[in-house]
């Protein structure tokens, strides 16, 4: 490896920003490649948590500890449990707990403003990944290729970059998620659902999910078992046709439940996708993944950013070390070894969720948690 390589990050997801922070830090300048044409373009969605080992001890290793404190929200950490008549089973304030929450769109600002000018290229779409006979890699996007000696996938779910290293595709988990917004101010129902951070409803293999967010602002999901061609389908109707078909699910649930339905700005559907568990592959020198792109599961174990970052912070230390790829190849195992604890961990929460068990197992594991 050159003691300076050209190094291009796909994706300016949270992933790719942290690692383009670390290795800023580290004097090896990189550039982002990201398809968004500027920072504001879309929402990035809701709240995480970020715990102490993994997703603050990137930003810490990056410098930016005092801006995550500035931005987390500590008293957003309580739990609750509802079951479909709307009777509270379980109400935790999050006390003792530390993993404060934070905005994905304060995390991503945050990242963004430490980095030199010119780090990012905003709407540049990479079509293509290109190995040379060289070693080389040519980034291709619709202004022309550029070559670089270090290419991060770093690029999500869909990533370009994956297929040169792994035959594998994210396949459909059986359950489809429906993202709607409220404001805690209006949607007084709502707020108070919430509690002190999150809540779940939990029905025979659907559930509806509020999580408080910064500002006053709440997310909602509604989320069910339903075959991957419905999902998909459901993911084209307009906003108006969604929520007859949620309500048609719902049907039977409290008032106060079904009242998010009713209320709720859809902000989208997503039907759940994951790689499968313990994804890896071949390492290859000049080519690496990190985050989703790596190891994408369904959000039950809360772990996709912490992971993203906590894979950034590892890549950064590899590929600075000064040696050759065996470093990163070293990297590239335990980024697969621990993603794969927590995969398992989600396809055991979708599991709890989505049961014909009702709410029964979510208690259970709430439960179990305070227990230790
Ligand atoms: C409903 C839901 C709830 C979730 N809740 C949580 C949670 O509470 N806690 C948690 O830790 N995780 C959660 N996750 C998971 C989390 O969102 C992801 O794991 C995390 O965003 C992964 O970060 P990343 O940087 O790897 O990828 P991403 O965040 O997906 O970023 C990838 C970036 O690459 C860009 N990109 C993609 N393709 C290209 C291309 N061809 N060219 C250029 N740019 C490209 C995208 O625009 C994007 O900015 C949730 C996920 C879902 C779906």
């Amino acid at each position: 490896m050159a003691t300076s390589p050209r190094i291009a990050i796909i994706g300016g997801g949270p992933g790719g920003l942290m690692l383009a922070r670390l290795l800023q830090v580290a004097g090896t300048p990189a550039t982002v490649f990201e398809r968004d044409p500027h920072a504001a373009h879309r929402p990035q969605g809701g709240s995480l948590d970020l715990h102490v080992e993994t997703g603050q001890r990137a930003l810490f290793l990056g410098g930016l500890e005092a801006a995550f404190h500035a931005h987390a929200r500590p008293e957003d950490q309580g739990d609750r449990l509802y079951d479909p008549s709307g009777v509270l089973l379980f109400d935790h304030d999050g006390g003792g707990f530390e993993r404060p929450e934070i905005d994905r769109t304060a995390l991503r600002a945050i990242l963004l403003d430490s980095l030199d000018e010119g780090t990012v290229r905003w709407g540049a779409r990479v079509s293509e990944v290109r190995p040379r006979p060289d070693g080389a890699c040519e980034v291709v996007t619709e202004d022309g290729a550029a070559a670089y000696d270090i290419v991060v996938g770093a690029d999500g779910a869909w990533s370009r970059v994956r297929p040169l290293l792994s035959d594998a595709s994210p396949l459909y988990e059986g359950v489809v998620f429906v993202e709607m917004g409220f404001e805690a101010q209006t949607h007084r129902f709502a707020d108070e659902l919430t509690g002190a951070g999150k809540m779940f409803a939990v029905g025979d293999n659907r559930a509806l999910v509020a999580q408080r967010n910064g500002y006053g602002h709440i997310r909602g999901y509604a989320g069910w078992r339903t075959p991957e061609a419905a999902a998909q389908t459901l993911a084209r109707q307009p906003a108006e046709e969604v929520c007859a078909a949620m309500l048609e699910v719902f049907d039977g649930w409290a008032p106060v439940l079904t009242e998010m339905i009713r209320q709720g700005t859809l902000l989208a559907v997503r039907p759940i996708c994951a790689l499968p568990i313990g994804h890896s592959w071949t390492s290859r020198p000049g080519l690496t993944l990190l985050g989703d792109a790596a190891h994408l599961m369904s959000p039950f174990a809360g772990e996709g950013v912490k992971l993203a970052l906590a894979d950034a912070a590892d890549l950064a230390d590899a590929l600075t070390a000064g040696q050759d790829w065996t470093v990163v190849a070293q990297a590239e195992a335990v980024i697969a070894a621990r993603a794969k604890i927590a995969a398992e961990g989600s396809a055991d929460g979708l599991r709890t969720v989505f049961s014909p068990d009702g709410a029964a197992p979510v208690l259970q594991h709430y439960r179990e948690r305070m227990a230790g």
